[in-house]
């Protein structure tokens, strides 16, 4: 099986690269996860010159359970761990951050269950990071797949941007790597 991006649109924008840039950096500085460390931003507004963050978010367990060490592996872990775009999206909620219109900038492509609450949340579009997205380990194929699948059939757009980031660090699947 291979990931189906082929159809995605593909970008070298500056402000794409700025912004995957920033997600990295929360990632890598706020994100507790010890195999993988994923950031997302949310801009607003959508088909603007100027854009702003409203929000953002990075992979972590939920309060409470830090501490306890079976929570910090799997299966456990997979349970108890709030992903990097429902953070960013519920962070907004808290905040009363309206997210009609606006852009997710995160370097992998989110699973399932995050692509729906992104598109139901009103965020109109996602920039990924291709280089990071070729980097996905084959047990997240069939559900990446999923959320292209989905995302083709309401035509919301999935952006990849295309090369380096530069001046950042990442852990995935357990390698540190520079994007
Ligand atoms: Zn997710």
């Amino acid at each position: 099986m291979a990931l189906n991006i082929d159809r995605l649109i593909i970008t070298t924008d500056e402000t794409a690269r700025a912004y995957l840039k920033r997600a990295y950096d929360i990632a890598w500085n706020r994100s507790s996860d010890n195999k993988t460390k994923t950031g997302a931003v949310i801009v607003s507004p959508f088909k603007n010159y100027i854009s702003k963050e409203i929000s953002n978010g990075y992979n972590h367990l939920t309060p409470g359970v830090e501490n306890i060490p079976e929570w910090s592996e799997r299966p456990l872990k997979y349970t108890g761990t709030v992903h990097a775009e429902t953070d960013a999206i519920s962070k907004a909620a808290k905040n009363g951050a309206r997210l009609e219109d606006s852009i997710m900038y995160m370097p992998w492509i989110p699973c399932t269950l995050c692509y729906i609450i992104i598109k139901n949340s009103g965020i109109k579009m996602l920039v990924a990071h291709k280089e990071m997205v070729l980097m996905s380990p084959p047990h997240w194929e069939e559900d990446l797949n999923r959320t292209i699948f989905l995302a083709e059939r309401s035509k919301f757009p999935i952006i990849l941007y295309e090369g380096k980031i530069g001046g950042v660090k990442s852990l995935f699947d357990g390698k540190v790597w520079e994007p």
